[in-house]
């Protein structure tokens, strides 16, 4: 398998521009493996109750995930509905249902352990460290969490970001976790605990990242039109790790490459609700958006004033 993501598989209700889309596909690994998928097999691990609709599992099998490491159990799938403000750009939870989520501890089929890149997704870290214990020596590691658990597991996660090659996070979970405002600063502090490369997701606004090529920044596409922004940043993910696999991850150019890749499947994903703008062949559209990147930050430094 080349990518390998553990995560949430689940049914999202969307309140957003005035309309509810409900039970909707969502759960940051059904993002994360619908924008991997561009580039390579996925595997997903997780776990749904026995009321996940079939359609759900076509349209992720369509794609090219591999869903052997999907549990299904008897009882209800993991709900979540959220409720956006007028802008979008803030939201609130109106309702997280665990259901069979509760009490899961993820299982690696044996053909998942010798993945190209392993993606844990913002679970407890105490699952993180399940996961990776069933791991084998995974040559790409990739972690992402939020803000509940670097409250609630500060110690546990710290174990996991140690044994993570790239740590993503967003520019408020990095303040969080290092105390520092300056985000350069909180992020060669994270990179400081372990991880090779630290990349900062700033929504709108882009991505900066250090790693042993020193740093890398890419702005946002301005012509985005933003119609649903949930899972934007397991989307970037999947773009990123989907695309790193199997690469040499360490070459700056490679790292590059898929930064702007990762940009431009965030970009597609926010333009349409829920999954649907991920579970299309958007390869030429991905293409397209990071030229537009590459036109938008290249330029000749003066040779003189
Ligand atoms: P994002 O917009 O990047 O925060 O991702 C939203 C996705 O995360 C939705 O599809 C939800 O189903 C999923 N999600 C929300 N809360 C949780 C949680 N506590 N644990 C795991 N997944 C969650």
């Amino acid at each position: 398998m080349q990518v390998v993501a553990v995560g949430s598989v689940a049914l999202d209700t969307i309140r957003i521009h005035g309309a509810c889309h409900a039970e909707l596909l969502g759960g940051s690994a059904s993002y994360f493996g619908l924008a991997a998928a561009h580039f390579g097999p996925v595997g997903l691990v997780g776990v749904v109750g026995d009321d996940f609709p079939e359609a759900h599992v076509e349209l992720l099998r369509s794609r090219g995930a591999d869903l052997r490491g999907l549990e299904r159990r008897a009882g209800r799938t993991f709900r979540w509905e959220t409720e956006y403000a007028d802008d979008v750009k803030s939201r609130r939870t109106l309702r997280t249902e665990e259901g069979v989520f509760g009490g899961y501890r993820p299982r690696l089929p044996e053909s998942y352990r010798a993945a190209a890149a392993l993606f844990l997704a913002n679970i407890d870290p105490d699952l993180q460290q399940v996961v990776l214990a069933q791991a084998g020596a995974v040559p790409l590691i990739a972690v992402d969490t939020m803000d509940y658990w670097i409250r609630g597991k500060p110690e546990s996660l710290a174990r996991v970001i140690a044994a993570a090659h790239v740590l993503l996070v967003n520019d408020e979970e990095a303040t969080e976790l290092t105390g520092k405002g300056s985000l350069p600063e909180a992020i060669e502090a994270l990179r400081a605990r372990g991880p090779a490369a630290v990349v900062m997701k700033k929504g709108p606004h882009g991505v900066l990242a250090l790693g042993p090529w020193g740093w890398l920044a890419l702005p946002g596409l301005p012509s985005t039109r933003v119609v649903d922004p949930t899972g934007a940043g397991d989307t970037f993910a999947g773009g990123l790790i989907g695309f790193l696999a199997g690469h040499d991850w360490r070459a700056r150019e490679v790292f590059a490459t898929a930064l702007a890749v990762a940009t431009a499947l965030a970009s597609l994903s926010v333009e349409a609700v829920g999954v649907a703008g991920l579970a299309r062949d958007g390869s030429a559209e991905i293409r397209s958006r990071c030229a537009q990147l590459r036109e938008m930050t290249a330029f000749e430094v003066p040779r003189r004033f």
